[in-house]
């Protein structure tokens, strides 16, 4: 419970200050200034007083009890202060001082102090290196933060791992004029950390939307499982900076290279169903609708404009991120046909004409809000002189009253002129927005939420067929041989332990063997070349495809005296035409898991870069995601008469990879490039695993 943080009823000021530009001084101001309900104690050895609040010597020295402190002193003497703020009680202190992880070497050891002394005394600890929390709260007003915005009351929460990105979201939504509830931004986060706080706004009530800005997630799985928890109760919105890095990184034939630096945070996002933004605006706009509007059920949107360009593009809008706007029953027509001017458009959009008037808005509201087909409401609204805006106003109002389906406004006015009919909008409760393509990214972004939390994960499947006995075995001996990849015996025998059908193979040492074994495998056969030093066998020249009995020998003999320095050994593998060359892979993240990764394969990969992502453990229905977000989805559902693979067989064997990864986490990588698809059967001819 973080009450102690964001509801304390006293605050200590470690390092209070009686000079003005110092932050010891400023939270003083920032709490009296903002109306702090609880009782300010400064402590400083040398004043008796600041801002003519009583000093104490000493954390130690204050009478009463004491709930939340402020730690602004240098770093080194935090440890100590820490230890005093658990002598006296306080169960929370938000360590604003600088000079720990971040600096790197002794601010390392010097946070580690922190937390230990934190734990023995029983004191969380909020920090170091942060700004602090605000609550907005009429009964408790804490502004324990020494920056400057000072928000409205509202409901959307906000929590930043970068407080200069905080108060950039703070200060726009004070332009904006949207209140917010509280705010947190913890810096190096040593101990209460952003899960922590996404899960006590979960179960605030007055929270309505929450606002979630990170760099790095330092525990992925913990933070998964708290938005998972909280994102089906309230949306969050969240922002992941840092992407672009790696972002358009080369790709190699490699799946290290393949998986951006950062797909994994956009992926937990996703995997959790935050509603994820790339942009601040976007994501500031659209807060301000989900904290005033309720989320729609489904995609289909109805449209009511008095202008037709800008309807237009919100219709563009709509329509390209996945929205319908479909046609109105043929009741609804009839009530429009007899309420609308006869020149008014009653099809989706309506266009209630410039003159439409208060009556008018209110017919095509209370036909959209009674339209079972209609989960939206998108008003494209402007001003003209010669209507009177304050009762259409009036009306959108009235209407919203009910709370039934979200009503997002373009509001297309001038904002000296109009200022009751845009008072009265937003009193009222409609975000309104300038632009019919930021009211329109607002709509979408709540139609997202509500697609988010509508979907059904399920649970990954265990297949039981697997050996994992064997499979752990192999594993054990590759370790033992001290290779980093794995020699093609032992990935082609992995894999069958675990399902995960391969080619029909055979290892030979020389031509005469081979001849062999392509018998017993059966003709056309195809050679390649098996040595540790050779990693990309068709580079080298160490492939040789579709040989007829008499060439195989010949072949091999040839590739003995080419790669004779290698020492090498031929794999002899049923030749597989005519599929599809698709592509998989697994990759370890830190703190997570594995990523999983598909696309298409073979020398595509490398030109295509068409590959989605997904973490493990996979799901079927996240398995069916990964392939229908590829855009080469068309060449595996089957394109212009040419036959399309077996889908669900691939589901599975993502399934299969995804359980052989998580039970073997010591494999770092797992690339399999390509798989040969059929109709009815997939193949893996090629595959690399590293551990
Ligand atoms: P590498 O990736 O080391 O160059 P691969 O084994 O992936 O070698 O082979 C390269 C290409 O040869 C594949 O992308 C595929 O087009 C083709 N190929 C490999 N094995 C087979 C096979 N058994 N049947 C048909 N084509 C194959
Ligand atoms: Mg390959």
């Amino acid at each position: 419970m973080l009450d102690a943080l964001y509801k304390p009823k006293s605050v200590a000021i470690i390092g209070a200050s009686t000079k003005e530009f110092s932050i010891g001084n400023r939270i003083i101001k920032n709490l009296l200034d903002f109306g702090f309900k609880g009782l300010i104690y400064p402590i400083n050895p040398k004043a008796d007083e600041v801002r003519g609040i009583r000093a104490y010597n000493s954390i130690l020295d204050v009478p009463n009890e004491v709930d939340l402190a402020h730690v602004v002193i240098p770093n080194k003497f935090v440890p100590q202060a820490v230890e005093d703020c658990g002598k006296k009680g306080v169960k929370v202190a938000i360590i604003n001082s600088a000079g720990f992880k971040e600096i790197g070497g002794e601010g390392i050891l010097l946070e580690e102090q922190v937390v230990e002394k934190a734990r023995e005394h029983s004191v969380r600890v909020f920090g170091p290196n942060c700004q602090g929390i605000i609550n907005t709260s009429p009964d408790i007003r804490a502004y324990c933060n020494f920056t400057f915005t000072k928000p409205e009351e509202g409901c959307i929460s906000i929590v930043a791992q970068s407080g200069g990105v905080g108060e950039v979201v703070n200060q726009r939504f004070s332009e904006l004029g949207v209140g917010i509830r509280m705010y947190a931004s913890n810096g190096n986060a040593c101990d209460i950390s952003i899960p922590e706080i996404i899960r006590y706004w979960g179960d605030d009530e007055e929270t309505r939307v929450i606002v979630v800005h990170v760099e790095n997630l330092s525990d992925p799985k913990e933070f998964m499982e708290a938005a998972k928890e909280v994102a089906v109760k309230k949306p969050i919105l969240g922002m992941k900076t840092g992407r672009t890095k790696e972002g358009a990184k080369a790709v190699s034939s490699h799946t290290g290279g393949l998986a951006k630096v950062d797909i994994a945070t956009e992926l937990i996002f996703q995997k959790s169903g935050i509603v994820t933004f790339r942009d601040q605006e976007e994501l500031c706009q659209a807060a301000v609708a989900f904290a005033n509007q309720p989320v729609p059920k489904g995609k289909r949107v109805g449209v009511i404009t008095n202008t037709g360009g800008p309807a237009i593009i919100a219709a563009d809008e709509l329509v390209e991120a996945g929205l319908e706007i479909p046609p109105l029953s043929s009741h609804a027509k009839k009530i429009l046909k007899e309420k609308l001017y006869s020149a008014a458009s009653i099809n989706n959009p309506i266009d209630v004409l410039a003159t439409g008037g208060a009556e008018h808005f209110r017919a095509a509201l209370d036909v959209l809000m009674d339209e079972p087909q209609i989960d939206s409401i998108f008003i494209n609204f402007v001003t003209p002189f010669f209507v009177d805006t304050d009762a259409i106003s009036h009306e959108i109002v009235e209407v919203n009253k009910a709370q039934k389906k979200p009503i997002i406004c373009n509001l297309m006015t001038d904002k000296r002129q109009w200022t009751k009919t845009i008072g009265m909008l937003k009193n009222g409760g409609i975000p309104c927005y300038s632009l019919p393509e930021t009211a329109a990214r607002a709509l979408i972004a709540m139609t997202r939420y509500n697609d988010l939390k509508a979907r059904k994960i399920g649970k990954a499947a265990i297949f039981n067929d697997v050996d994992r006995e064997k499979a752990r075995n192999i594993i054990q001996q590759a370790k033992k041989e001290a290779r980093e990849f794995l020699s093609v015996e032992k990935v082609n025998n992995l894999l069958a332990s675990y399902k995960i059908p391969v080619a029909k193979w055979r290892l030979v040492n020389n031509g005469v063997e081979s001849l062999k074994a392509a018998r017993m495998i059966g003709f056309p056969v195809v050679v390649k070349v098996d040595a540790e030093s050779i990693v990309h066998k068709s580079d080298a020249g160490g492939i040789a495809l579709n040989l007829k009995e008499k060439e195989v020998e010949s072949t091999v003999k040839d590739m003995e005296k080419k790669f004779a320095p290698e020492k090498p050994r031929f794999f002899v593998q049923e030749f597989l035409s005519g599929g599809k060359e698709l592509f998989m892979g697994a990759k370890a993240e830190e703190g997570l898991g594995h990523l999983i990764l598909f696309g298409i394969g073979g020398i595509y990969v490398e030109i295509l870069k068409d590959v989605a992502f997904g973490i493990t453990p996979i799901t079927a229905s996240e398995a069916k995601e990964m392939l229908s977000s590829i855009k080469s989805y068309p060449l595996l559902a089957g394109f212009r008469g040419e036959k399309g693979v077996d889908q669900n067989i691939l589901v599975e064997i993502l399934q299969r990879v995804s359980q052989l990864v998580t039970d073997l986490p010591t494999i770092q990588e797992i690339d399999l490039n390509p798989i040969i698809a059929y109709e009815d059967r997939i193949v893996v001819v090629d595959a690399r695993i590293r551990i």
